[in-house]
């Protein structure tokens, strides 16, 4: 593998993980509101940085929150963090 693609993948990743972030703070506005919060499962795309990967990944938000405390990646089934 060659720096550029590193480079790139790891640019993928700050993006997807910003986009995540989004949907986190959507998410988390709309459940303040919902009747049951917590229960829906949101719509995350895969931060593995493969080009061209937006795999959808539904997680509820407790279960993105314990990725993030964990400092994990969120992952499709099957796919890996390269970077
Ligand atoms: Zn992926």
């Amino acid at each position: 593998m060659t720096g550029h693609d590193e480079n790139r993948e790891r640019a993928e990743q700050d993006l997807l993980f910003e986009v995540n972030a989004h949907v986190h703070d959507a998410a988390r506005r709309f459940e303040g509101v919902a009747p049951e919060p917590g229960h829906e499962p949101w719509e995350f795309t895969c931060e593995c940085g493969a080009p061209g990967c937006r795999v959808a990944v539904s997680l509820t938000l407790a279960e993105y929150e314990a990725l993030r405390a964990a400092d994990s990646p969120v992952l499709a089934p099957g796919h890996e963090r390269r970077a």
